[in-house]
């Protein structure tokens, strides 16, 4: 693991509540890490928090993508500014994903961050086996990266990606409304124990495809779950 005081490059709102950041070495080269890992950032009153990367090891950013809950760490991002100075350590995470392996990628809210690179990184792949890709929001306009996705997978034969909100049904909607469930797993996927899946949102959320994916019948080495408390 490296420590590394990084810059932030850019700040940007990517949803009502969501701020992106992109940050680049103070100096030197920038920390290696390999998509679906995260890093510990320090805010200026020294709290420290894990937050999953966003970008790919390709781009010469490292960005981040974070839920603001006005917590510790969250209530101080309005106080962090371009040309501010961020420290970073990492990378981190059990999970290493394959790239180009296949996988049913289930992301609810901003556990989309990890998703994000991983799509960043095979985008153009066409060698890499197929990848399905739920992701579900209260609203359209809460989906981070919503346009972005939507090329990844217009250029990626390879990829599916459903997007689901939950609490509307917007005009023109051509995805799904309401929880990602059993009846729309079955609805896109075929041979559901044979693949491997990677759940990333809020706790309560992975929790219940925890035991959504144990009565499917899925083996457990072939889940991976990561939950956040936000
Ligand atoms: C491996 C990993 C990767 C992660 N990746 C991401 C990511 O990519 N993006 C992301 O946004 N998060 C991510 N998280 C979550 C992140 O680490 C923090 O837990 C989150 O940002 C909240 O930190 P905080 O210090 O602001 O909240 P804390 O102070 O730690 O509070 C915890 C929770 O309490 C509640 N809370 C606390 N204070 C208040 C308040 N005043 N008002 C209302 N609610 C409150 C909030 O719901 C908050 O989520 C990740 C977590 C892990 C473990």
């Amino acid at each position: 693991m490296e420590s590394k005081i990084y810059i932030i490059k850019r700040k940007e709102q990517i949803t009502e509540d969501t701020i992106k950041l992109d940050l680049v070495p103070e100096e030197g080269n920038p920390i290696q890490y390999t998509p679906g890992q995260f890093m510990i950032l320090t805010a200026p009153s020294g709290t420290k928090r894990a937050y999953s990367i966003a970008s790919a090891p390709t781009q010469d950013v490292l960005e981040f993508a974070i839920k603001q809950v006005k917590g510790e760490f969250t209530s101080q991002l309005e106080t962090m500014n371009e040309g501010d100075k961020i420290p970073v350590e990492g990378p981190m995470g059990p999970f290493i994903y394959n790239t180009c392996g296949e996988y049913v990628l289930i992301a609810g809210g901003i556990g989309i961050t990890p998703m994000v690179s991983i799509l960043r990184d095979r985008d153009g792949k066409s060698e890499c086996e197929h990848v399905t890709l739920f992701y579900s929001s209260r609203t359209k306009i809460g989906l981070a990266y919503y346009d972005e996705l939507r090329e990844i997978d217009s250029r990626n034969e390879n990829l599916k990606t459903i997007f689901t909100v939950t609490r509307e049904t917007p005009e023109g909607w051509e995805y799904e409304t309401g929880h990602v469930d059993e009846q729309m797993l079955k609805k896109y996927l075929t041979d559901l124990e044979k693949k491997r899946y990677f759940v990333c949102g809020p706790a309560r959320m992975v929790d219940s495809f925890r035991e959504l994916l144990k009565t499917l019948g899925i083996p457990e080495e072939n889940c991976t779950f990561e939950g956040w408390n936000v």
